[in-house]
């Protein structure tokens, strides 16, 4: 039996008319079967902008981007000589976008469940125009499908990063496309959207489209997720950050794991827990350069190098809680971690001392008022922003006498902050300021991976 395939293709893979021809070649020679894709490069970001206008600006303001988001998505429309029925749909879509963004400038007031409605306008536009693209690949208008993802993609209802319900995923999915393996139909289908009980729209969080093709691959039951980007697989660390980065050929997942949840933008952060939940391949690859190698993420590789990549999450906060009560007293690291599940903040390193805890978030986290309330309840909170969070991902990197040496050899007067290791067998942590985030990637990968070459 044929290999049950989901392909994702993000937003540089869906510039124009010719990437997205390119990209239909793509997903028609490595035969798959799902096609998920996000919105058109930059779109999502223009959407937002909207958004933030007409809360904040003039209509005038909304017009200029109204129009470039029409312009954009009318000439792929007439480069790949869409049929009027898909023209017509591209239309009401525009449309649409133009009403919420009027609605939103009378009220001067955007809610989540608004902005969530207005950015699903970016993928449900590009899938449209996806579909016609890759019908002319297959010389075929019936045997490839546009689908509504919203009609699978069940989640809750925290607009802006809505987190998706597996279990009425997969049956949806079984209902939805019940002969999938035997039907000969290729489906198109939108990434980062989804539909809460009550019926309106979601999204799963910026760069969401990953996530909803392994969930979706989940949902199916699927062989193999292929992510096609604008980079041929995963590297050691990101080629815009230091161009001598390596392509790696074979990655595990808690490494990639470990990468994407420390900022490595090629996958999102989720990418992989469908994907290890349901034991699915996913290959990451260049829709440009499809016959480059590309990066396989399997259960284990068999090279397990001390030091795989490095990634950096930049524009991080610190967040320290300072109490003397702390002191050989029990309950009140627990009294931390229930402020941050209350308020649904995620942490991504902690250290702590005899009287102080500090972690990393998100910035957006360092203003979030809840949490900070709550925080304060428990002890003096002070908060350091401009940080980056720059990571070592490999393997017993926990275990392993003079690693820590040779990594502050090598960061030679760059000021560490805070300094995590030891709780992942794959990962080393460490922050620094912002803007020295970059050349500390560049020192360690030229320390562990270009020097070794
Ligand atoms: P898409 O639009 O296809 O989702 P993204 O821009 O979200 O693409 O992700 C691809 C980008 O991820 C690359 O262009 C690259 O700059 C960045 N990146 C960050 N870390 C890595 C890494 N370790 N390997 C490859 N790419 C990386
Ligand atoms: N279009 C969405 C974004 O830009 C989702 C994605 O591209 O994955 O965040
Ligand atoms: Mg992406």
């Amino acid at each position: 039996m044929d290999q049950l395939i989901v392909a994702k293709f993000g937003g540089t893979s869906m510039a124009d008319a010719t990437a997205m021809l390119r990209s239909a070649r793509v997903s028609k020679d490595h035969k798959a079967k799902i096609v998920v894709v996000s919105a058109t490069s930059g779109t999502t970001n223009q959407l937002l902008e909207l958004a933030n206008k007409a809360v904040k600006g003039t209509w005038e303001e909304c017009e200029k981007i109204i129009s470039a988001i029409e312009a954009k998505h009318h000439l792929i429309a007439s480069d790949l000589k869409v049929s009027p029925q898909q023209q017509e749909v591209v239309n009401q879509l525009l449309k649409e976008m133009s009403t919420l963004a009027q609605g939103v400038n009378l009220l001067r007031e955007c809610s989540p469940r608004a902005k969530d409605q207005i950015q699903s306008i970016g993928e449900r536009l590009s899938s449209v125009l996806f579909t016609s693209a890759v019908q002319k690949v297959f010389e075929s208008e019936e045997n490839v499908k546009w689908l509504d993802v919203r009609t699978l993609m069940n989640t809750d209802s925290q607009h802006g990063r809505a987190v998706p319900n597996i279990t009425k995923i997969s049956n949806k999915c079984k209902k939805v496309l019940p002969n999938l393996r035997s039907e000969d139909i290729v489906y198109i289908t939108q990434g980062f959207i989804g539909k809460d009980d009550l019926g309106i729209t979601t999204t799963l969080g910026r760069g969401g489209s990953d996530y909803s093709a392994t969930l979706i691959g989940e949902g199916v039951g699927a062989d193999l997720v292929q992510i096609w980007t604008d980079v041929a697989g995963i590297a050691t660390t990101d080629p815009r950050i230091c161009p001598k980065a390596q392509p790696i050929d074979v990655i595990s997942f808690k490494e990639a794991a470990e990468l994407a949840v420390f900022g490595a933008k090629v996958l999102h952060p989720t990418t992989l827990s469908p994907a290890l939940r349901a034991n699915i391949a996913v290959f990451v690859g260049s829709s440009y350069e499809a016959e480059a190698k590309g990066t396989w993420i399997k259960k284990s590789s068999d090279a397990t190098p001390l030091v795989r990549a490095m990634a950096i999450k930049r524009d991080q906060a610190m967040l320290t809680i300072t109490t003397p009560k702390m002191m050989n007293a029990y309950g009140f690291l627990a009294n931390i971690f229930n402020a941050f599940a209350q308020n649904k903040v995620s942490v991504d390193a902690i250290t702590t001392s005899e009287i102080a805890v500090s972690m990393t978030v998100d910035a957006d986290t360092a203003h979030n008022k809840e949490l900070l309330h709550d925080l304060r309840k428990l002890g003096d909170v002070a908060i350091e922003e401009k940080l980056a969070l720059v990571s070592l991902i490999g393997n017993n990197i926990n275990h392993t006498p003079g690693l820590g040496s040779r990594i502050f050899k090598s960061l030679d007067n760059i000021n560490v902050r805070m300094i995590c290791q030891g709780a992942s067998k794959h990962n080393f942590c460490f922050l620094v300021n912002d803007p020295e985030g970059p050349d500390a990637v560049k020192r360690l990968h030229y320390e562990f991976i270009e020097s070794q070459l």
